[in-house]
């Protein structure tokens, strides 16, 4: 069975979804997007558990408040030149020149992008924004499988990578070991790719964020968290 229960602490409104089953104990999850779920044992009263949830509001802010901390933060740009464009953590400048041509290319420090109409902005946009998608994909997808071995010989099922362009966060790990990553991300330097990677991966294994999670990712990268505040500060 499955319900929602909602209270507030503080003046945040906190939103759980509770599925109630076969257990003994109330366990509570907060998401990378920054979603909560609950298990509850099936005898609970809606009460009961909104009393064990209040008691674990704190907690509970505490998590939402790491990952909101975790979430990329695009500044806006105008798609002009002289502006500056990241990939792999370093700057570059774009040019727009006309041509007959709409293509964008990576060449020395300058992403040279060729438009029949250097004043159309949309399209401008459109063709970073394609670049950054092609090579985010392939990118990711090597860094990504290079690490799938490691979490194999651990018992890890084969993940499935999904790509897309999000807004507020890097990564995600869903229980049917989908793991989701930020096409942004190829504008981070590869460091921290490589700890987003590794800590979804790491979900395989420990869907929460855990002491066994935890363990785990510092076996594998034990520089995780300087990987994490350097993604912190990145501008992308
Ligand atoms: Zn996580």
């Amino acid at each position: 069975m499955r319900t929602q229960v909602d209270f507030l602490y503080g003046k945040r409104q906190l939103i759980v979804d509770v599925m109630m089953d076969d257990r003994t104990r109330l366990s509570v999850t907060v998401h990378p997007d920054l979603h909560i779920t609950a298990k509850a044992p099936a005898g609970y009263a809606l009460e009961v558990i909104r009393r064990h949830l209040e008691k674990r509001a704190s907690w509970i802010v505490r998590q939402l408040d790491f990952f909101e901390r975790f979430q990329p933060r695009p500044p806006e740009r105008q798609f002009v030149s002289g502006e500056t464009h990241y990939y792999l953590g370093r700057q570059y400048r774009l040019r727009i020149r006309s041509g007959d041509l709409a293509r964008v290319r990576l060449i020395g420090r300058f992403f040279e992008m060729e438009l029949p109409d250097t004043a159309n902005g949309d399209k401008a946009r459109g063709l970073m924004q394609g670049w950054y998608s092609t090579h985010a994909r392939d990118l990711l997808s090597k860094r990504f499988y290079s690490y799938v071995p490691i979490f194999k010989r651990m018992g890890a099922v084969t993940p499935e990578i999904r790509y897309r362009r999000m807004k507020k966060r890097w990564g995600s790990c869903t229980g049917k070991s989908v793991i989701m990553l930020n096409t942004e991300l190829v504008k981070a330097p590869i460091h921290c790719i490589d700890y987003v990677i590794i800590h979804e991966l790491c979900h395989l294994l420990y869907p929460h964020h855990n002491r066994k999670f935890y363990h785990l990712l510092g076996r594998i990268l034990p520089d995780w968290e300087k990987r994490k505040e350097r993604l912190e500060r990145a501008i992308i």
